[in-house]
């Protein structure tokens, strides 16, 4: 363990770091555009176009905060090298600003951590997510300080994990096994040593625990169909007696509860009883907000709707799948540059998991009524909500809002 000459704490957040803070930070993300439709309801009319933003939408608390925190260490620590733990929130415009503050990743490409040759001299950065326990162990015994941006929604999940640990209950982790959270949740539900998870992605994977559970599926062919997805020396015969399910907080909400449900009836089918069944509801507010607001704008007559936003981002993934589930011609763009026709509009297909170009009449052509929906993910910054807006309205031939 090499010792840190530094004070533990440094307050990152005092009124005159945070004072420049802000004004950086609204110049790189701030839209006045979107804050003017916002008050005027969020609803845009441009001759033959309607826009609707959903009510909610772009970053939220979580992201707000680490984005502060972030730029804040790097005026608190000017000389020191700065190091980040992969992306501070999952919008490739939002990491490039990053490191152009000269913060540079602590994961190489593929994902592993560089750690050898910290010192006490540098500042290391977790992201939004968190991470895991041993990586903070690891980084701690080089002495390095550590600037904690991880959102405190995600903290009280873990906080549930490690009572399961201590209660010898197996944590059930509705997410996806490799996002950083659920491995940072993960690591933590194996509390002080005992503690045992299993990862399941969606509906259909909890049923199969249920199988299990119900007597269906054999020790060898779940452990395999799960491979990579539990804690070291998990026995399914041992560690499904006593489950709680908890969820990375960006989750679609309809899914986390049928995931609960199902789980629940399947101990409650088992024992008779759901006493060996814990149940905790850690889908984050903003994550909430996010998907009712969506909810309410599909209600409203749309042609179209465009999710704006990174393709790694877990909340505005689920954004994509509300339009798509809806039946609503859906288009999961990253920024305005997508748009590039109406007939051309590159997007993230949520079924081949890639970015592709579609070649279709997309936007309705000028002239013609467009009724458009706008939404964004949490860790979406305003300016290119405002980009994609703007874009549209060229393409339609539309003139410019407020101008
Ligand atoms: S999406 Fe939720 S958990 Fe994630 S940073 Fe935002 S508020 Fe926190």
């Amino acid at each position: 363990m090499i010792q840190s000459t530094h004070p533990s704490k440094v307050n990152l957040r005092t009124p005159e770091v945070m004072e420049r803070v802000q004004e950086q930070v609204e110049h790189h993300y701030h839209s006045s555009l979107v804050e003017r439709l916002r008050a005027a309801g969020s609803v845009l009319e441009s001759g033959n176009t309607t826009i609707r933003l959903a009510k909610q939408f772009g970053f939220c608390y979580g992201v707000e905060r680490a984005i502060d925190l972030a730029y804040a260490a790097r005026k608190v620590f000017p000389d020191a090298r700065l190091f980040l733990i992969g992306e501070i929130i999952h919008n490739p415009e939002v990491n490039a600003q990053i490191a152009a503050l000269g913060i540079r990743n602590l994961l190489d490409p593929s994902g592993r951590p560089h750690v050898e040759d910290l010192g006490p001299d540098d500042v290391v950065i977790v992201p939004a997510f968190g991470t895991t326990v041993p990586l903070v162990e690891e980084i701690k015994r080089h002495g390095c300080r550590i600037v904690d941006t991880t959102c405190g929604d995600v903290m009280s999940v873990w906080k549930r994990v490690r009572q399961n640990a201590a209660e010898e209950v197996t944590s059930i982790i509705h997410g996806k096994a490799s996002h950083e959270e659920t491995r940072a949740t993960a690591s933590r539900a194996l509390g002080k040593g005992n503690g045992h998870y299993l990862v399941v992605l969606n509906l259909r994977e909890a049923s199969r625990v249920g199988e299990f559970i119900a007597g269906r599926i054999s020790s060898g062919d779940f452990l395999s169909e799960f491979a990579g997805r539990f804690s070291e020396g998990f026995d399914p015969a041992k560690h499904l007696l006593r489950i709680g399910v908890a969820n990375q907080t960006t989750m679609l909400r309809e899914e986390t509860e049928a995931v609960q449900a199902l789980l629940r009836e399947a101990i409650i089918t088992r024992d008779g009883n759901d006493s060996n069944f814990r149940l905790f509801d850690t889908i984050c507010g903003a994550t909430q907000e996010r998907q009712d607001a969506l909810r309410e704008l599909l209600a409203e007559p749309l042609d179209l709707l465009l999710v704006v936003g990174g393709y790694n981002s877990s909340n505005t993934t689920h954004l994509a799948e509300m339009g798509e589930q809806k039946g609503i011609s859906t288009w999961f763009v990253r920024n305005q540059e997508c748009l590039e026709s109406g007939g051309v509009i590159r997007h993230f297909d949520l079924h081949r998991k890639e970015e592709v170009s579609t070649s279709l009449a997309w936007l309705p052509p000028a002239g013609q009524q467009a009724r458009i929906g706008i939404t964004a993910g949490a860790s979406c910054p305003n300016n290119l909500i405002e980009q994609v807006l703007l874009r549209v309205l060229e393409l339609r031939g539309e003139p410019l809002p407020f101008a």
